[in-house]
């Protein structure tokens, strides 16, 4: 996550609300934010601040209703930061859970995801709890945990984006005739490739550099080279790893202490968020 990215994430979550997740309340997984249509359609979007949970829930509303977008990531441009600076968590719900039903049918933190999902559904398919609206609580679809089983299934069929904080190397191997090497590291996920900066002389580099790639199977794991830059001729390899997605929970940074294969010493610390996206 890049420093400005933080800041905007930090700054959304000061606004009225968006403390705790619009749908269930939870202050824990807040890493999601989504476009939701305002009531009547002439007061435009309203963007709402969510738990990893009831973001799947909003994700299979179709993005005519709402739109999800990951706070962890830099792909927010000027009028999509405007939106979720002047509405947010307790704007919306003023308009989507007017009705006395809302509170009572509410889904507490710690609900099945299935209950969650079928709040949602309520809330902003069916309008049930905004001004004239019926107060019915829609059916959980299944039970929770076919319902959890089923988001973990399409988590993994389901491409997305890695974000790879790339902290440091330990006790590198030296390619220089200084005894040192001039470290950097190489991503690689089906045919796309990223690399950080280079780091001069050094056996135990730092690079604490965000990268991102796109991931189109969860299968292939995105393979990790440390490279040694030369001025003159080839760059020398100083080890290899792979980064298992299916491995990391989606959406949570996972540190990852990866020892270097192909040289005699060596390891990199790497922390990774998986974040899929939508199908
Ligand atoms: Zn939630």
């Amino acid at each position: 996550m890049s420093p400005a990215a933080y800041q905007f994430a930090q700054k959304a979550f000061s606004i009225a609300g968006n403390a705790a997740c619009a749908d269930c309340g939870t202050m824990e997984g807040l890493t999601w934010s989504s476009m939701v249509q305002g009531v009547g359609g002439t007061d435009g979007q309203h963007a709402v601040i969510l738990c990893n949970e009831c973001c799947g829930g909003h994700r299979s509303l179709g993005v005519h209703l709402s739109k999800p977008l990951s706070l962890k990531m830099d792909e927010w441009d000027e009028v999509l930061q405007t939106v979720l600076l002047e509405t947010g968590n307790a704007a919306l719900n003023a308009q989507f859970e007017v009705h006395p039903a809302a509170a009572t049918s509410k889904p507490p933190p710690t609900a099945e995801v299935g209950t969650k999902h079928a709040y949602i559904r309520s809330k902003y398919e069916h309008r049930a709890f905004c001004e004239g609206g019926d107060g019915v609580l829609a059916a959980p679809l299944g039970t929770g945990a076919s319902a959890s089983s089923a988001a973990v299934t399409a988590g993994q069929v389901h491409a997305g984006i890695a974000i790879v904080r790339v902290l440091r190397g330990l006790d590198l191997v030296a390619a220089d005739l200084n005894g040192k090497s001039d470290p950097y590291v190489k991503l690689k996920s089906g045919g796309k490739k990223v690399k950080t900066h280079i780091e001069k002389a050094t056996l135990n580099p730092v690079w604490n550099e965000t990268l991102q790639l796109n991931v189109e199977s969860l299968a292939e794991p995105i393979s990790v080279e440390v490279m040694d830059h030369d001025v003159i001729g080839m760059n020398d390899h100083l080890g290899t790893a792979s980064i298992n997605l299916s491995e990391c929970t989606p959406n949570e940074a996972t540190l990852l202490s990866l020892p270097l294969e192909g040289v005699s010493k060596g390891s990199l610390e790497l922390e990774v968020t998986w974040c899929p996206l939508d199908p």
